[in-house]
């Protein structure tokens, strides 16, 4: 089995369904099932014409449209491998991803050339592209000989956010998607008559693995969006057509803002609201369902891993809880010697099963620290993140990345826990807190604040000291207009610092 062959099942099943729907700027593009294959096979056979071969790379460097997912599914039918780059990237990381994974061929689209120009990287330079808007040109009706493609095989190189250090490419087999795709569909009990709303950028796990993916697989239609834009997202939303809606939580706190001054809602319709990739806060959780009747189902996972964990589709979903492991899935807290804790304690959290990637392009070493083995030999991966699972419900919470963590004077300072009490104050809309050195304490806590209103900084810390250990009271609040975050709306703390 591969990727491919596991999305042809569902086109083979009802070939006239609509697979794609894209609008952008007044024009619509429709593309069924039939339609979106003939077009991925024959540019799959202009792409072997043209010499790419199982194996190469193919870096992939545009906005969400139906022309990126004809060439990806043309990439992997050949058992290429597509390397999604992330589209705020400039001349650095470009440079480095290039330079480090060595595609053949990028993929991008006219809008997107001064960016690749710019990006001035001897190797990029010279790199093939091909043109999107010239897809037709790329593209022929010669039969097409598929090369075996295995789910052993590499599918995607996907780098991580590198929010410290250089960027990795994780190397993700066929086997690794398909395991998160079966989990997920599974789990959230996907329909063929289900329809994504999907505004999310494709270029990143939770648009490509969480959200087109499955879609493909389940035969479901996918409203392809350009992007977020708070008021047409919702009108679509609003409009009975999609069933399901995948965001980030930034995305949600900007449509609880929209609801809020919208009249009031009816979103029957709607079978599904996921948030991932980042904490929602449970202000945000309560208000999304004071406003829409819907409870957000939240889920944990990472670029290395797919999908790890996810609130139930039936049964309680808790606010600030990611939930128990996916179907395949497998989980433990360990402490710093590797050593699992007591349920109800903290530590940091590893994971095993076939969605686990195989390790990262052209870095052993790497691949190595990020795995440990247990008494019996199984490799675990090291998320980063600690996680505490309750000893009732087996639920579990995310307390942070490990390198977030605050330590003051020996105490463990979660900053997640004091920027979601800070958000709860009125008139402050987003909270980050970070560490800074401290003679003393060797750490102290301070605060970024983005206010809607004006916040005295006095009352801040009283109220912080009301509700807060005095060591975890941030010691400074400094109001901001934005907080740094990177395409997925993570927030980018080293940049604060
Ligand atoms: P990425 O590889 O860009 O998808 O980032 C993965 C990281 O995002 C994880 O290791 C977590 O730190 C974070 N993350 C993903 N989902 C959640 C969530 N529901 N709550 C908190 N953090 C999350």
């Amino acid at each position: 089995m591969n990727l491919h062959a596991l999305f042809a099942i569902a086109a083979q099943r009802n070939p006239r369904k609509v697979a794609l729907h894209y609008a952008a700027d007044g024009v619509t593009t429709t593309l069924t099932y039939a339609e979106l294959y003939t077009a991925v096979d024959r540019l799959a056979v202009g792409l072997q014409q043209w010499g790419l071969h199982k194996g190469d790379r193919v870096a992939f460097f545009l906005g969400n449209r139906p022309e990126f997912v004809i060439a990806y599914l043309a990439v992997i039918k050949l058992g290429a491998v597509m390397v999604p780059v992330n589209l705020r990237y400039r001349r650095l990381e470009i440079g480095h991803i290039v330079a480090d994974c060595a595609p053949r061929l990028v993929v991008t689209e006219r809008e997107q050339l001064p960016v690749l120009e710019d990006a001035g990287h001897p190797q990029a330079g010279d790199l093939p592209l091909l043109v999107v808007e010239e897809l037709a040109a790329w593209s022929s009706d010669a039969p097409l000989s598929v090369p075996l493609v295995v789910a052993e095989d590499l599918a995607v190189i996907m780098y991580t956010s590198g929010t410290t250090g250089r960027s990795k490419g994780a190397m993700l087999l066929h086997s690794n998607l398909l395991a998160t795709i079966t989990g997920l569909l599974a789990a959230w009990a996907w329909q063929a008559d289900d329809t994504l709303l999907l505004c999310l950028p494709i270029f990143h796990t939770h648009g490509l693995v969480v959200g087109l993916h499955c879609a493909l697989a389940a035969g479901a239609t996918t409203l392809l969006r350009a992007k977020f834009e708070a008021n047409v997202t919702l009108q679509e939303i609003l409009s009975g057509k999609p069933t399901l809606f995948f965001a980030v939580p930034t995305i949600y706190v900007r449509l609880v803002e929209e609801l809020r001054s919208a009249k009031p809602v009816d979103l029957h319709h709607m079978r599904l609201f996921c948030s991932g990739s980042a904490p929602l806060a449970a202000e945000t959780f309560t208000a999304f369902q004071e406003l829409t009747g819907h409870t957000i189902l939240e889920r944990y996972g990472m670029t290395e891993t797919g999908m790890n964990l996810s609130n139930p589709y039936v049964g309680a979903r808790v606010p600030g809880s990611v939930g128990t492991p996916l179907p395949g899935v497998m989980m433990r807290i360990v402490d710093k010697r590797h050593q699992d804790v007591k349920p109800g304690e903290e530590g940091e959290l590893l994971v095993r099963g076939s969605n686990v990637f195989s390790g990262y392009w052209n870095a052993p070493e790497k691949t190595a620290e990020s795995f440990s083995h247990d008494t019996l030999g199984q490799q675990w991966f090291h998320t980063g993140d600690i996680a505490r699972q309750d000893a009732e419900t087996g639920y579990v919470t995310l307390l942070g990345r490990r390198h977030e963590l605050i330590i003051s004077g020996g105490f463990n300072i979660y900053p997640r826990e004091i920027e979601e009490l800070l958000v709860t104050i009125p008139g402050i809309a987003e909270a980050a807190v970070v560490g800074v050195p401290h003679a003393e304490w060797g750490e102290v806590p301070v605060a970024y604040v983005v206010c809607t209103s004006e916040v005295d900084d006095n009352g801040l810390a009283l109220f912080c000291r009301q509700q807060l250990a005095s060591f975890k009271v941030p010691k400074q609040f400094h109001h901001v207009e934005t907080l740094p975050r990177n395409a997925m709306g993570k927030l980018q703390k080293h940049l604060l610092k």
